[in-house]
Formats: C-alpha cells, sequence, structure tokens
C-alpha cells in the first residue's frame, strides 16, 4: 500500500486516539501518506477526508472519545453505498483503510477488502464483546470508570443502609457488570449473559444479608437486562428497605484512557499498518495469550465468545 486511511465507526471508545496516532506515526516511519477520514463510514461516503502528519497528533494519547469523530452510517450497509465507500477510496489515493470499531464496522470492512480496498480492524469497544480477542481498545477504561462509580455508590448506600441497584453499560454482554461484581463486590450481579432472572430470589437475599447485618447491597445491572428503575421500586415494596436505582450511562465511555488502554491500542494501531504493509487484507488485530495476533476477518467474525464461567462463579461465591 501507497496511502493508509484510518477511521473510526460504531460507539466510540477511550484509547480510540492512541491507535490513530499509532495508525499515523507508524504508516509515515514506514513511508505510507496516512489520510484520516472524518465520522465513520459515513464520512468515507461524503468525502470528508484529511491528511493526517506527526504533529497532527501529538497531546492526542490521553484524551478519551476519538479526534475522527464516530458514526453509524447505514447507506454503508448496502451494496451501493460499499461501492461508493470504494470509489471514494480510490480517488482519493487510499489502497489500504484501517477502521477502529465494533464487530458491525469489521462487516463494513470486510465489505471494502471485497471491492479491492486492502482493509485490516482493529477491536474497539468498551463492551468487550468481539470474540476473537481478549482485548478490546476502552474495556479497561470503562470498567475502571465504572468501578470508581460504584465505590462511591456503595459508601453513601452503607450510610443510609439502602439497597442500590447500578446499572453498567455492555450492550447484550455482561463483561463490565461482571468484572464490577468481582471488583466493587456487588452481592448481586444480572447478566444477560446468564438471564435466569427470579426477582423473588433477590429479594430474599437481600432480606437474609440484612438479618446477617450487612449495611447495603449493591446489585450490578448489566444494560442489557434493563430496567432498573422500576426494578428498585418493586424491590424495595417487597422488601420495605429503600432502594434506589443509578444508570452509569454514558459517563462510561469518556475520560482519559488507562496505561493499558494506551499501550495496547498503540501497539494494535502500528501491527495494523506493518499488516497493510506486508500485503495483507480482510484482517482483524487482536489479542490472545499474552500475544498480539491476527485472523481473518470471515473467521473472526465467525467466532462465539462465551463469559468465563469460572469468573462468574468466583464472583458469586465471594458476595457472601
Ligand atoms: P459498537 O460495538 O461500539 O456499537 P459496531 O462497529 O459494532 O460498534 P455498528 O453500529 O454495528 O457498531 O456498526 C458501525 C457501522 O458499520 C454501521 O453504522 C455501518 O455503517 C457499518 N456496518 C455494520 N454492519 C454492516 C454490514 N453488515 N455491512 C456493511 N457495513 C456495516
Amino acid at each position: 500500500v501507497q496511502t493508509i486511511g484510518v477511521l473510526t465507526s460504531g460507539g466510540d471508545a477511550p484509547g480510540m486516539n492512541a491507535a490513530i496516532r499509532a495508525v499515523v506515526r507508524q504508516g509515515l516511519a514506514r513511508g505510507k501518506k496516512v489520510k484520516g477520514i472524518k465520522r465513520g463510514y459515513a464520512g468515507l461516503l461524503q468525502g470528508e477526508i484529511i491528511d493526517m502528519e506527526a504533529k497532527g497528533v501529538s497531546d492526542t494519547i490521553q484524551r478519551g472519545g476519538t479526534i475522527l469523530q464516530t458514526a453509524r452510517c447505514s447507506e454503508f450497509r448496502t451494496p451501493e453505498g460499499q461501492a461508493l465507500g470504494a470509489e471514494v477510496c480510490r480517488k482519493h489515493g487510499i489502497d489500504g483503510i484501517i477502521v477502529i470499531g465494533g464487530d458491525g464496522s469489521f462487516k463494513g470492512a470486510q465489505k471494502l477488502a471485497a471491492l479491492g480496498v486492502n482493509t485490516v480492524a482493529i477491536p474497539g469497544t468498551i463492551d468487550l464483546d468481539i470474540a476473537c480477542t481478549e482485548y478490546t481498545i476502552g474495556f479497561d477504561t470503562a470498567v475502571n470508570t465504572a468501578m470508581d462509580a460504584i465505590d462511591k455508590v456503595r459508601d453513601t448506600s452503607t450510610s443510609h443502609e439502602r439497597c442500590s441497584i447500578i446499572e453498567v453499560m455492555g450492550r447484550g454482554a455482561g463483561y463490565i457488570a461482571l468484572w464490577c461484581g468481582i471488583a466493587n463486590g456487588a452481592e448481586d450481579i444480572l447478566l444477560p449473559e446468564k438471564y435466569d432472572y427470579d426477582e423473588q430470589k433477590l429479594v430474599n437475599n437481600i432480606i437474609a444479608n440484612r438479618k446477617r447485618g450487612k449495611k447495603h447491597h449493591i446489585i450490578i445491572n448489566a444494560e442489557g437486562i434493563g430496567h432498573s428503575a422500576s426494578m428498585a421500586k418493586r424491590i424495595e415494596a417487597a422488601t420495605g428497605l429503600e432502594t434506589r436505582a443509578t444508570i452509569l450511562g454514558h459517563m462510561q465511555r469518556g475520560g482519559s484512557p488507562t496505561c493499558k488502554d494506551r499501550v495496547y491500542a498503540s501497539t494494535m494501531g502500528a501491527y495494523a499498518v506493518d499488516l497493510l504493509c506486508e500485503g495483507k487484507s480482510n484482517r482483524v488485530v487482536g489479542y490472545r495469550h499474552g500475544d498480539f495476533v491476527d485472523f481473518d476477518i470471515d473467521e473472526a467474525l465467525a467466532m462465539q465468545k462465551q463469559l468465563p464461567e469460572y469468573q462468574f462463579q468466583v464472583c458469586r461465591n465471594l458476595s457472601v
């Protein structure tokens, strides 16, 4: 490849800027031109493309969000939209694209690869719900943000001897909830993958804990379960204990990335450039068993991910 385009797509995640910066600087170091595509596939179709220089990405590694902005683009799901995307690439001399996003964004990259544009995808999502990798950009920051917030809710919850339902993000995936369940010592976690929700059991557990002298009861509710506020009302009515719901929401997507997110995102960005320089296409970068690796996008999308059962049991067993 001669000219590498880079874009961020789908939900933003802290650490995306570190990956963009790495793509730009590794690309330039390897003698390539690098162009930034704004607003994901939407910006690609509009030709919102800028030249990227080494200095243009200075002072970005520590920033949350994405300096290229991100978007969801329904037009790019159509064959016409994809053909236009490939055409815009050719017009701008872009013969390689690095897509940073979730598995929806990978499908877009797959389509561009089929149309002759070399593509490499990097997993960027706070949800950790990408099967081919044990690491996704933004999860570490998001889970630390959620953990800190839950600690704070727990303080006031203990003072007032309340029951607290705290809803964390993750869409259909329970990784943030599971990790916080262990890290915050939650009494209960409700995960979409383990959905055997039995409110009576929850109520009995809260009452039993209170009898044993517990001053709070923290329930971490994964986003995919939802309805935290109405659940709080029902639990308060059934237990007679003051119960409040806190929805952490979009704060989990923002903030300065952790060291791990900066280092891993930088490594993945550089790795993606190296793959393009080796003439590879339709690849996705991953992290497995302590190494940075890559997979064919088709194979990566066909993989299934299971929530770690052992960690789930640990979470349950430790929340006595
Ligand atoms: P997140 O997990 O953070 O939501 P994502 O990349 O999975 O990220 P999506 O909204 O699913 O988010 O996808 C982002 C964009 O990728 C879509 O708006 C669309 O432009 C493109 N895309 C998704 N699916 C396809 C597809 N099947 N074919 C072509 N493009 C697609």
